[in-house]
């Protein structure tokens, strides 16, 4: 599972200069949810290519009176939330009243909490640290967030236990190679199989259960969907395992595919259908959304198309989702309204062009049965194995259409292609000059492959490397 770190500390003392400088130029999903008391955001990074989420707390004011009680609840839920917790300070402003209040807050929870001694740049950074310890915490680190000095070292040793995990899992593909073991397209690339053992490994794969993970904002109608699909006469729902404190996994069954839904929504976490509806966690949201093959955006046709539902869109398009869209609450809809929420869409989710969009009413079950036709689709073509020689041949078409760039006063040629990966599928091009090649005529490169190859349902990705 994909960690957690929770960036916690009072404000102006460089969290958000640490989140940025972690994210890079990822999206930020910031979030503003109705519930929600104060604004977070969310990011996804990366150490040594592996992912993890960091969450900006933003939300503690140390301030306020009796932090410990009163502390932003969904700062606090944040931290519960998180495998490792950074508490920042500012080491040149020295140690503060907040600071020993947000630590006396942390001690009473049972994280892994790294004390981070921020904006060390040009100060003496041990006679500045000194103070600090009176926090009573086991592990100082310093850092210089705006000038990225001892951030990468930080992050080792807060992800250490996950790095190690990291490490078993790609040892493992040095070993022998079990067909039965190889449970993505990408493990399935690496192994260097026959043309035999490939073939046979695919078609196991394919018959893998789907990983769908049904989000959206709260209140469009994910629980009444989930029910909707639970309780369905077609659907066989297995016994599932006991709760955790992530989202709950549902094996299924449809039409002789098989499924596991991640119910975000914590359908089956409450006892009976009326309980009160959990808390929206965003935390659990994008953690389904890291671990699914497929995502399912729900969106409410009776509100405008909001930011948060843009933002849970770009997470899911980050992280390179496959991706059907259902819009919910369609029942009783008169036509005006049913024109100008279509023509919203097409306005405002038009660059999801691959991704196909249903029409449903959860409540009533209309158009529910259509989604796993999308949602296997999405899953295919995602998961579908592409030949080098066909990779190469669009794009010798689509350069001869359409010619690259000169760049330096010298034209930019593609050579060949080959995947790089699936789920979602990565194109690597190689060429001369590739690494300049524009922006427009990569989205070109790019949609000319969708286009080509009818992948619906999931992007694609190209990589370039320079062969000059
Ligand atoms: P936040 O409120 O905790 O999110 O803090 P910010 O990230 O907004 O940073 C507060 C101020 O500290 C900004 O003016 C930053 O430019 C500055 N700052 C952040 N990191 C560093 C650092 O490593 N060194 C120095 N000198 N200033 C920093
Ligand atoms: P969640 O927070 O996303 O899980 O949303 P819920 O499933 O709890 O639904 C929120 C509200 O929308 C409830 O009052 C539902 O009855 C209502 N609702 C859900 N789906 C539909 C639908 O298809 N049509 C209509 N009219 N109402 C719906």
């Amino acid at each position: 599972m994909i960690p957690v770190v929770a960036l916690v500390g009072r404000p102006n003392v460089g969290k958000s200069t640490l989140f940025n400088r972690l994210t890079r130029t990822r999206d930020a999903l910031v979030a503003d949810f109705p519930g929600l008391t104060r604004d977070r955001k969310y990011g996804r990074a990366e150490l040594e290519e592996n992912e993890f989420i960091v969450i900006d707390t933003g939300g503690i004011d140390g301030s306020e009176e009796g932090v410990e009680t009163k502390m932003a609840e969904q700062s606090l839920l944040a931290i519960e939330e998180a495998d490792v917790v950074l508490f920042l300070v500012d080491g040149r402003a020295g140690l503060t009243a907040a600071d020993e209040a947000i630590a006396k807050h942390l001690r009473s929870r049972q994280k892994p909490t790294f004390l981070v001694v921020n904006k060390i740049d040009g100060i003496d950074a041990d006679s500045a640290c000194a103070d600090f310890w009176k926090l009573g915490v086991d592990e100082m680190h310093q850092i210089a967030a705006a000038q990225n000095r001892g951030v990468t070292a930080l992050m080792e040793r807060a992800l250490a236990p996950f790095v190690e995990a990291w490490k078993a899992s790609h040892s493992e593909d040095d070993e022998f190679i079990d067909i039965e073991s190889l449970d993505s397209v990408e493990a399935i690339e690496k192994a260097n199989l026959t043309e035999e053992d490939a073939e046979a490994a695919y078609k196991r794969l394919q018959e893998q259960p789907i990983k769908l993970a049904i989000i959206g904002r709260p209140n469009v109608g994910k629980s009444t969907l989930t029910n909707r699909i639970l309780g369905e006469e077609r659907v066989v729902v297995y016994d599932m395992p006991g709760t955790t404190r992530d989202s709950i996994y549902i094996p299924m069954e449809r039409d002789g595919q098989d499924y596991v839904l991640i119910d975000t929504a914590g359908v089956r976490r409450r006892k009976n259908m009326n309980e009160a509806v959990e808390k929206f966690s965003v935390i659990q949201t994008l953690k389904a959304v890291e671990d699914a093959n497929v995502v399912l955006l729900v969106i409410d046709a009776r509100e405008n198309i909001s930011d948060q539902d843009l933002s849970l869109l770009g997470f899911a398009l980050n992280a390179g989702r496959s991706l059907v869209i259902a819009v919910n609450k369609w029942d009783g809809l008169d036509n005006e309204v049913k024109e100008r929420v279509k023509s919203e869409l097409d306005r405002r989710l038009g660059f999801v062009d691959f991704a196909r969009i249903h029409f449903i009413s959860a409540l009533h079950g209309t158009g529910v049965g259509h989604l796993y036709e999308s949602v296997q689709e999405a899953y295919q073509s995602a998961t579908k194995r592409i030949s080098t020689s066909l990779l190469t041949r669009i794009m010798q078409m689509a350069q001869d259409d359409h010619q690259p760039p000169m760049i330096r006063g010298r034209r930019v040629k593609l050579k060949y292609a080959h995947a790089g990966g699936y789920n979602p599928p990565i194109v690597v091009i190689h060429g001369n000059q590739v690494n300049d090649l524009p922006g427009s005529y990569k989205r070109y490169l790019m949609n000319y492959y969708r286009k080509t190859l009818e992948m619906m349902g999931t992007p694609i990705r190209i990589q370039f490397q320079n062969s000059d």
